[in-house]
């Protein structure tokens, strides 16, 4: 027990958040960098190309592994075991991206100080908010002139609605950035453009009004100053216990791409950013450590291989021991799972493992076995609560084109939606089948991967249907009723859970107010 438990402190898993082109690529390599997961810069791929066409994009996921080996990169950092996940940067991918945050126990995030805060990090920040999951800001690119500091404070605390306290403040900006002042450790750090791993230039200043302030900061000290009062009185002190409940988010400044307020980020990080603690199941709540092992899968990754259809399903580990070779529950479908080559991901190769602890993630090799969401125990009948899928607002039908691989055809649209690739709909009646995105590119991979690994052929047709719901209803002769009114209109999700689909949110609101005993949801959470 007392091994577990000093696994469990040990354990850091959090994910990088931000709006494309913030800098999140670079942060991840530097901190790659320091805990010496990787030696040399270029190393971690950006996701910035995914805006070019779809077969550049598949070509490159296949270049870089299927983005399987960078997808939970692992180092240690001053006693501290730290998983970061990496999270898809195109704003299509979003659900992708929901789902790792189910995943984490924090998150870093990562604002642009030119640009402020960006629409995909409000979306991300309320993901987090809705989970209660602690945050810590780094304000990048301190290097260029951007906004006022002050301003940025203001953004993010009414645009994010989240509390802030700086932990680190600016002297100067853009060509006149001399570097950064730590409020958490009290010491000046210069600047030094394109510095590196070891070099950072600090300045031990207990005392705000002493000269050596003067001699470093020159004619910003007085500015400096005067700021650094000013946030100590409208910005409460570091509260760890209100960072840990996500009320408030400490802040730092600096330039990633100079490796520039990294270090004091990680240094903070390992400090306060808290380990596995609590999951919620739709049963009870469960505690990192509890003596039983739990785990659930939120990613399944395809292996682009087209000769080999298998799967790698990526398991969190929520509470006690997971080892090798034991005999485990697959909750849904009540079966016993056991596997001899579960692996851990370093963030250049990945090694079979023996054991792994709570807050640790696993790739186990599937062959269809799972699905995203799915639970695996030590026998308990539980069943982890991640984050819904949201009703998607572009559908399309999707048409075999080629009659003899219709086989292949529905079983790489299933498998695909397994993946959470995209949101399949079967017509109740007709057995159509309807894709709903969030983002065109989701088609062009579907497309494409159904060439490539299942050797069929489909053409997406436009649907009228512009909006969904999933709906309930106890009462089985008032669903009947529904269904046998609106036939054309009903389909089932992968999950087999009813949805009506509707041409507009009008005719949606009209239907349902036809029949206010069922009950609708535009979440698959149905709580
Ligand atoms: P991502 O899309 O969030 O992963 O962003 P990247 O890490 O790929 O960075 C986007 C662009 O911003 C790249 O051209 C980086 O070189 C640049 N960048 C990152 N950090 C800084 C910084 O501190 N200062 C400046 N001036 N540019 C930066």
């Amino acid at each position: 027990m007392e091994e577990l438990k000093s696994e469990i402190d040990k354990r850091l898993t959090f994910a990088i958040i931000s709006h494309p082109d913030a800098g999140k690529t670079t942060i991840t390599e530097k901190l790659l960098l320091f805990g010496k997961a990787i030696h040399a810069a270029g190393a971690v791929k950006s996701h910035r190309n995914e805006r070019k066409t779809t077969s550049d994009f598949m070509e490159m996921e296949k270049q870089r592994g299927i983005s399987v080996s960078t997808s939970v990169m692992g180092f240690d950092w001053k006693g501290r075991k730290v998983n970061l996940l990496d999270t898809p940067g195109h704003a299509d991918f979003s659900e992708d991206t929901y789902r790792t945050l189910t995943a984490v126990d924090s998150t870093l995030m990562v604002i642009d100080s030119v640009k402020g805060v960006e629409e995909r990090t409000r979306k991300l920040c309320e993901i987090c908010r809705m989970r209660r999951t602690p945050i810590v800001t780094y304000i990048n690119k301190l290097d260029r002139d951007g906004k006022d500091p002050i301003e940025l404070m203001d953004e993010v605390e009414t645009e994010l609605n989240v509390k802030i306290t700086p932990m680190s403040w600016p002297v100067g900006q853009g060509k006149a950035f001399k570097g950064v002042y730590s409020l958490y450790e009290k010491r000046l750090i210069l600047f030094n453009p394109h510095g590196t791993q070891e070099d950072d230039d600090v300045v031990e200043i207990d005392d705000l009004y002493s000269e050596l302030l003067d001699r470093h900061a020159g004619s910003e000290a007085a500015k400096l100053r005067e700021e650094i009062e000013l946030i100590n009185e409208v910005y409460p002190a570091f509260d760890r216990e209100q960072y840990l409940s996500g009320h408030i988010t400490p802040v730092f400044f600096g330039s990633a791409i100079n490796n520039f307020g990294v270090r004091e980020l990680l240094d903070c990080l390992v400090d306060i950013a808290p380990p596995p603690k609590v999951h919620e199941t739709e049963e009870r709540t469960v505690k990192a450590e509890e003596d039983k092992f739990s785990g659930f899968v939120f990613k399944i990754h395809a292996n682009l291989d087209p000769k080999h259809r298998d799967r790698i399903a990526f398991l969190r580990i929520c509470s006690g021991r997971f080892e090798k070779n034991k005999q485990y529950l697959h909750v849904r479908s009540g079966k016993p799972f056991k596997t001899s080559n579960p692996t851990a991901f370093m963030a250049q190769d990945r090694n079979v493992i023996d054991y792994a602890y709570p807050g640790d993630i696993i790739g186990l090799h599937d062959t269809g076995t799972f699905k995203i969401g799915d639970t695996l125990t030590e026998g308990e009948k539980i069943k982890f609560k991640g984050i819904p899928s949201f009703a998607p607002q572009i559908f399309r039908t999707v048409i075999n084109l080629d009659p003899m691989k219709s086989k292949q055809f529905n079983k790489g649209l299933e498998q695909l939606a397994e993946e959470g690739v995209v949101q399949l709909f079967t017509k109740k009646y007709t057995k159509e089948r309807l894709l709903g995105v969030v983002g065109m590119l989701q088609l062009d991979v579907i497309k494409y991967r159904l060439e490539h690994e299942y050797k069929a052929s489909c053409r997406f047709d436009n649907s009228s249907f512009t909006t969904a719901c999933w709906i309930k209803c106890k009462d089985k002769k008032v669903i009947d009723k529904f269904i046998s009114q609106h036939s054309s209109k009903i389909a089932e999700d992968v999950r087999g859970e009813l949805v009506f689909l509707a041409s507009n949110k009008w005719m949606l609101e009209r239907t349902l107010e036809e029949f206010p005993e069922v009950r609708y949801y535009f979440t698959s959470d149905f709580d």
